[in-house]
């Protein structure tokens, strides 16, 4: 970025400053006089934008102007003079959006799981839990009751075995 263009990027800074400050005055402005970009905007959104202008402003004064301030790669021209205040390069600026959207979906699927929490009602939670105590007991009883054929099957080895050992003992 040459002088020139660093001059034209300030007088866009400062004019975008200008009618930023003039629209979160309270002010009326005429829609006439309302940029586009500006009419796309909520006041949240001024607060921010008029920060971030600031901080463009800061950055020129320091020499940082023009660098993105993540990887430190020159912006081009072509994105300043369409978004001054811009601070991250297209890169940097869609890692960022990729990483915000992962951490957006992942708060909504917590806030799903608490909202379902809270929605039951006390007494259900009891319920739920009692049921599965009867079903440890119902377990429980299969358990004993595959054990006895086992045990009964040993009983009858043993008389087998016996049996064999008086035959032995005849023979
Ligand atoms: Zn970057």
């Amino acid at each position: 970025m040459d002088n020139e263009q660093l001059g034209l990027a300030k007088e866009l800074l400062q004019r975008k400053k200008a009618i930023l400050e003039k629209a979160l005055s309270g002010k009326k402005m005429p829609k006439e006089e309302m940029p586009s970009w500006l009419l796309r905007t909520v006041p949240k959104d001024r607060k921010q934008m008029l920060k971030d202008v600031d901080q463009a402003l800061e950055r020129m004064a320091s020499d940082n102007f023009g660098f993105c301030q993540s990887c430190f790669q020159e912006i081009p021209w072509a994105e300043i003079a369409r978004f001054p205040e811009r601070e991250l390069c297209e890169t940097c600026i869609a890692r960022e959006q990729i990483l915000s959207s992962m951490i957006k979906s992942r708060k909504k699927k917590t806030r799903k799981k608490k909202t379902a929490k809270k929605k039951k009602p006390a007494k259900k939670k009891k319920a739920a839990k009692k049921k599965p105590a009867k079903k440890k007991k119902a377990v429980k009883k299969k358990k004993a009751a595959k054990k006895k054929p086992a045990k009964k099957k040993k009983a009858t080895q043993k008389k087998k075995a016996v049996k064999k050992k008086k035959a032995a003992r005849k023979k």
